[in-house]
């Protein structure tokens, strides 16, 4: 049986140089085949143009290109599309493009199903399957570039690690993702326009700020309680809230750059005067802005979104004390593509 052949995007630039070198072809052809994969991301080797019949024979016969395929597409009224992707070994995730009237976001997913178990997320019923790798993600984010291309006449202009999975435990795979998006030899996308968005895995966070990034960070706080986080997210019992704000004032201090805290307020869950006043302490010691996400129902689950009046009354204390607050609009509810609700529902 002949060997299995190698995934092409696993090698590196000097690596696909290498593999032409010795077989005394001049080496610059590795660049080109990397542009086509990275740059143009060719799902093919025949679509690679300036190669020649035999060079393309020739990587046929020692690599594959292991790429993803939307399987079904679904668009919301609103402009939201939802796409479910197939990956090569046949397990499927979701990703998401938002427009907006000036911007085109990605919504990518980092795992298949989650590592975490948020009881108020309908991914947390997926146990996880596995990391995606780096090009896997790379791919969604490359699809919908196409996509916004196509149905929004304008280039993709954002992406956030808010779909499925949680990126910081695929952390190494996520970050080479970033690194093939934002590279000039990629999409050259800029990193001020991406966000990782982290249910708040400290030990990641403050590895992560040592390399300084451009990226922004995110975190799904949810309440700056610790009971509570434990009782709506109960992994977050190994990340105590005193060990993920020192994490987040190193980010800040490499970075220099504000946290965006994502929070839902729920009926009977973080509703009530303590929560709001524990999440402006958070807000005051940590420079950061908050991000209140309109909740999501999902199947099975007795969670409700608080009233318009309770969440006004967190956005005035927190405005009041000059911490930043969006609200953020649901989107793509109608086709379950909104944060949240990303369950592989319709396969
Ligand atoms: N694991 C990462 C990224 C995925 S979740 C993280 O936790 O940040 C993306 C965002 O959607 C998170 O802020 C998450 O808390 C939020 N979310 C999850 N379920 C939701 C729901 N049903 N309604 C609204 N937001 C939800």
């Amino acid at each position: 049986m002949a060997p299995a052949r190698k995934d092409i995007r696993t090698l590196t630039k000097d690596e696909l140089r290498t593999f032409f070198k010795d077989k005394n072809i001049p080496v610059f052809k590795g660049n080109q085949v990397y542009e086509w994969l990275w740059s143009k991301a060719a799902q093919s080797f025949d679509s690679m143009t300036n190669l020649s019949l035999a060079h393309r024979d020739l990587l046929e016969e020692h690599f594959v290109i292991n790429h993803i395929e939307v399987d079904q597409q679904q668009r919301s009224n609103d402009g939201t599309i939802k796409n479910a992707v197939r990956l090569h070994d046949g397990l499927i995730v979701e990703s998401v493009l938002i427009p907006t009237a000036t911007r085109t976001t990605a919504c990518v997913s980092s795992q298949v199903g989650c590592s975490l178990d948020c009881t108020f997320c309908a991914t947390a019923s997926l146990k996880r399957m596995r990391n995606l790798n780096p090009d896997e993600i790379f791919d969604q984010v490359a699809v919908i570039h196409k996509q916004s291309l196509l149905y929004h006449d304008r280039p993709l202009s954002n992406v956030v690690f808010m779909g499925m999975g949680e990126p910081l435990m695929n952390y190494k795979n996520t970050l080479d993702a970033i690194e093939k998006i934002t590279s000039p030899e990629g999409l050259g996308m800029s990193p001020k326009r991406i966000t990782v968005s982290t249910s708040g895995i400290s030990k990641m966070i403050l590895k992560m700020a040592d390399l300084k990034p451009k990226w922004n960070l995110a975190v799904s706080l949810h309440s700056a309680i610790e009971e509570t986080r434990h009782k709506i997210m109960p992994f977050a019992e190994k990340f105590p809230l005193t060990e993920l704000k020192t994490a987040l004032l190193h980010w800040y201090a490499q970075t220099k750059s504000k946290i965006t805290f994502e929070y839902v307020v729920w009926e009977g869950i973080n509703d009530t005067e303590k929560e709001m006043e524990a999440l402006l302490k958070f807000c005051l010691d940590v420079p950061s802005k908050v991000n209140l996400i309109e909740y999501n129902p999902i199947d099975q689950s007795d969670f409700r979104q608080a009233s318009e009046e309770v969440v006004n009354r967190y956005i005035d204390l927190l405005e009041s004390n000059k911490i930043p607050v969006t609200v953020r609009r649901s989107r793509g509810k109608d086709i379950d593509a909104a944060c949240g609700q990303l369950a592989n529902k319709t396969l």
